[in-house]
């Protein structure tokens, strides 16, 4: 039995079935490449959803990583440490906000923001008790938690796990008459991405974002900016509301802001939201940590110093026109910005995994999101050269039968 089998085998034996990864078991990984425990080497194309921008191991995260390991990782925040504060500090002085919260996992984050607009909205706005109503939009992904699949779209996300939390008002992604109309004296914030990741990497027409934020001004709803994918250069700024030159009133970090080492997120608001929490009203045992801070710091100056989203905005615009030339009888369309590329395959050619399978077989790691899309992430710092010779399986797969 080949190591790979052994592998296989015991996970699937131990695992919960909660997922249903590609037959690979990897070992090593270092910037964009990853080797399994056969020795063969792979381009990793997905980026753990995002949370890799700075590639595998980056030399200057893993540093700062090993030398917070050897002076201090855990305090919890009933006392202070020497990292949390700078990491906030420049957290926040990046984004451009007056504070942070920081947590562990984008569903964490989303959940704190949660919270946090609730708060406001009865404190700030004076909504009846108990009334509070965030809208949210078709085709969402916040997360996993119950509340936060209780608002999803997907029927798989749901189905067997209610009851769900009530407050929540669906309407259709990428139309802002629909917010404009589901907006009432109880509604409190707006939780929206600005592009659809898990949705299927979905962009919404130019100017939405713009008249959401507007609306959301006039109407004083919070707008809360789900960035924990599309954030930290991943689409080609340095947050995907600059495309359109908005400031949300809450955003929400988190995967890459982990540096693909640790789990980090983070809300971030002015003072104005965040003030409505008072000591003892929200908080993690981890959120925040000496490591988490340190590894935060580290991440960011990566993405700073090496322009991350300059690259993701001039390499993602070419690969897209390459994938468009590459005219496969299976692609409905091509579709994304900077390096955050959705392939749409036609119903006709049957689910896009068959083609995740075969691009494996080349050495390309790439999963399908929803049924039809293939999702191209790869890590930031990807080369021209490295993208061609991607492009190179990607065509003789997508051009094969
Ligand atoms: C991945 C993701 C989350 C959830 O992050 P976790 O760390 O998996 O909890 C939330 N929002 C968006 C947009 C995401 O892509």
């Amino acid at each position: 039995m080949s190591r790979t089998q052994r592998h296989l085998e015991e996970a699937e034996r131990w695992s919960a079935s909660n997922y249903r990864p590609l037959p690979v078991v990897l070992e090593r990984g270092e910037g964009v490449w990853l080797w399994d425990v056969e020795g063969r080497r792979y381009l990793d194309m997905l980026s753990s959803y995002s949370a890799l921008n700075q590639g595998h191991r980056h030399p200057a995260i893993v540093a700062a990583a090993q030398a917070q390991l050897g002076r201090l990782t855990l305090t919890s925040r009933a006392f202070h440490n020497d990292q949390t504060g700078p990491f906030l500090r420049e957290l926040c002085e990046l984004a451009g906000y007056e504070k942070a919260l920081p947590m562990n996992t984008g569903a964490e984050a989303v959940e704190t923001a949660i919270k946090l607009v609730r708060k406001w909205g009865y404190e700030r706005k004076g909504v009846a008790a108990g009334r509070a109503e965030i809208v949210v939009c078709e085709g969402n992904f916040h997360g996993r938690t119950t509340t936060i699949v209780g608002f999803s779209t997907v029927s798989q996300y749901r189905r067997g796990f209610g009851p769900f939390t009530p407050g929540f008002k669906l309407i259709p992604y990428a139309d802002a008459d629909a917010l404009e109309a589901a907006i009432t004296e109880h509604t409190v914030g707006f939780l929206v991405e600005p592009i659809q990741g898990e949705g299927g990497v979905v962009v919404p027409p130019s100017g939405y974002l713009r008249r959401v934020a507007e609306i959301c001004r006039e109407r004083g709803v919070a707008l809360i900016a789900d960035e924990v994918q599309t954030g930290l250069g991943r689409t080609g700024r340095l947050f995907a509301w600059e495309w359109e030159g908005v400031r949300p009133d809450v955003i929400l970090l988190g995967k890459a802001l982990g540096g693909g080492i640790y789990p980090v997120s983070a809300v971030l608001a002015d003072a104005e939201y965040m003030d409505a929490f008072a000591p003892g009203d929200h908080g993690s045992t981890f959120g925040g940590n000496p490591l988490a801070a340190a590894v935060g710091r580290a991440a960011l100056r990566v993405i700073v110093e090496e322009e991350l989203w300059r690259r993701a905005d001039e390499l993602g615009c070419w690969f897209m026109d390459r994938l468009q030339a590459l005219a496969s009888p299976h692609v409905e369309q091509v579709r994304g910005r900077g390096l955050l590329v959705g392939v749409v395959i036609k119903e006709s050619s049957g689910p896009a995994r068959r083609f995740c399978e075969a691009l494996l077989e080349r050495g390309i790691l790439a999963k399908e999101t929803h049924e039809q899309v293939i999702r191209f992430a790869p890590p930031l710092i990807i080369t021209r050269d490295e993208l061609e010779g991607a492009l190179a399986a990607i065509g003789a797969v997508l051009r094969g039968p």
